[in-house]
């Protein structure tokens, strides 16, 4: 039995030989089974790729590809994904954020036939600055009310999963991916291992606050529609009260004969602009959606490989 480990890996020259090390100790533990590691160098300005090709020369169990530029991470995964060969397939950081040592247990709950993914997820957010944890707090709250499919918080991208479901996750091939949406939406049986959050051990974030938030945006225009009518919502509502104001000012006028001595300017100004404002909402709203079309009718590659290890066989 094969068991395929993918790496994206993005500027972590220093993070990869810790890594490595400690998928070689995973290895040994777990005797009785077959390793790849699937190393995807997405673009890195380091030394990254010659250090992927350094281990690899001397690890038969090693394979890579190595990306034209960074495409991020989502296609990185999608890469090693597509490459991986193995029954069991997991994804972790190179970051060692997701800790290497839960994969044996991972394994042998797979063999247990316990559930068709083990998933790791955080329970703290220890060593995260508290606004990023709020937002992101924030953004799985609004995203599950939204959704149909539930995003678990603090779920990462660490996960063993079954050949099934690696099979149904590569048959999704838009170009917008959201992976922690679309593990969620081929469904399977989950199990969930929690670990405290570990922090990383070399390197620094790639995902800076704004990152991120393009990153939430593309994760709720990705998997739901609601915005859109929220947007719908409001242009009602709005013209309902509208309506009712008119009818109001309607009798005032022609029935109960009050005239105003104040012309009203600030509220009409204060209107204008608020209509304006969501007019513009909307707009950007549509936007989002009418974007995405445009980028998935491309049918562009999600990434091109620059180089690629040279299989034996
Ligand atoms: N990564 C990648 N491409 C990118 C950004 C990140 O392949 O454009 C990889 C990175 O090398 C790491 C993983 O994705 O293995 C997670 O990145 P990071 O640790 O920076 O994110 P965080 O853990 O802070 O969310
Ligand atoms: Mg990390």
């Amino acid at each position: 039995m094969l068991i395929s480990l993918i790496v994206p890996c993005y500027n972590e020259e220093e993070s990869l030989p810790i890594l490595y090390a400690a998928l070689c100790d995973v290895r040994s533990q777990v005797s009785d089974k077959e390793f790849e590691f699937i190393f995807v160098n997405d673009g890195s300005r380091d030394k990254t790729s010659s250090v992927i090709k350094d281990i690899a020369s001397k690890d038969k169990d090693v394979r890579y590809i190595i990306f034209s530029r960074n495409f991020g991470k989502e296609a990185a995964m999608f890469a090693g994904l597509q490459k991986a060969a193995g029954d069991y397939i997991a994804i972790l950081d190179a970051d060692m954020q997701d800790p290497p040592s839960l994969i044996p247990s991972m394994i042998e709950s797979l063999d247990k036939d316990e559930a068709d993914i083990i998933a790791a997820r955080r329970v703290t957010r220890k060593g995260e600055p508290p606004i990023r944890s709020f937002f992101a707090r924030s953004f799985y709250k609004l995203i599950n009310k939204m959704c149909d499919v539930e995003i678990a918080d603090g779920a990462r991208d660490f996960r063993l999963m079954k050949r099934c479901v690696v099979d149904a996750i590569i048959a999704l091939d838009e170009r917008q991916r959201f992976s922690k949406g679309i593990f969620a939406w081929v469904g399977f049986r989950t199990k969930w291992v929690e670990h405290e959050n570990v922090e990383r051990v070399a390197g620094e974030t790639k995902w800076s606050f704004w990152k991120l938030f393009r990153y939430a945006i593309d994760g709720i225009v990705a998997f739901t529609t609601a915005p859109l009518r929220f947007a719908t919502y409001c242009g009602f509502g709005f013209a309902s009260a509208a309506f009712i104001y008119m009818v109001y000012y309607f009798i005032r006028a022609v029935i109960l004969r009050i005239y105003d001595q104040v012309p009203g300017y600030p509220s009409l100004l204060c209107i204008l602009l608020f209509i304006g404002g969501l007019i513009l909402m909307a707009l950007g709203l549509l936007g989002e959606y009418i974007g995405r079309i445009f980028i998935e009718v491309k049918r562009r590659p999600q990434y091109i490989v620059a180089e690629e290890e040279k299989r034996e066989n």
